[in-house]
């Protein structure tokens, strides 16, 4: 799990910083790195964090 600031805010405090799940065994879900509300309802988010993972996972990881 990594946290990064991303171009939405939690809709409960406000925080800017999330948690992303970037192991295939953790939760799908993205949580506020404040609150730790869950957010993964946003479009925006789900784009963000389908970016992040084709930057991030080697080709030999992705079938699943
Ligand atoms: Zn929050």
């Amino acid at each position: 799990m990594i946290c990064v600031t991303l171009d939405m805010q939690c809709s409960l405090c406000g925080s800017d910083r999330f948690h992303l799940p970037t192991q295939p065994g953790e939760s799908p879900h993205v949580r506020c790195a404040n609150c730790t509300a869950v957010k993964c309802q946003t479009l925006a988010l789900e784009s963000t964090l389908m970016a992040y993972r084709r930057e991030h996972t080697p080709p030999h990881h992705r079938a699943a």
